[in-house]
């Protein structure tokens, strides 16, 4: 099977501060994350579709044990980006511990974050991470 985004292509758009997304030519559905096949009607006739990098927060947690390769603490949300794809990514320039629930409805901005979990020199992955437009109060 031939995937219309490979993984390198998702990283380097991700590099450069892009979502990339699929279109579902049977149905319309924007698919975000790019899977091989439609989530709403199971096709394959998918087609690569820039999905912008703005959106708005819908909810949110703290992770506080985080997987390994992480620093705790961190805040997560989840966004509803104004491209129609619902992601998960880390809420940067916030203290953790003062997260509350003003934050929920808030327009962000996509920034990749950059991590190396091996050590070794040319191996950054790139993880979704968003800015709270206009800053923080
Ligand atoms: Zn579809």
């Amino acid at each position: 099977m031939e995937y219309p985004v490979t993984y390198e292509m998702y990283q380097e758009f991700l590099r450069q501060g892009k979502f990339i997304g699929l279109k579902c030519n049977g149905c319309g559905s924007i698919i975000f994350p790019p899977q091989a096949i439609c989530k709403d009607c199971g096709g394959k006739d998918l087609a690569n579709t820039p999905i912008g990098n703005t959106g708005h927060i819908r909810t949110f947690t703290v992770i506080r044990v985080p997987p390994e390769g992480f620093q705790p603490n961190y805040v997560v949300v989840m966004v509803e980006l104004d491209g129609g794809a619902w992601v998960v990514g880390r809420l940067m320039d916030i203290d953790p511990d003062r997260a509350g629930f003003d934050i929920i409805g808030k327009k962000v901005e996509m920034e990749p974050i950059s991590i190396n979990f091996s050590g070794r020199p040319d191996e950054e992955t790139y993880i979704l991470g968003f800015r709270l437009k206009g800053g923080v109060k």
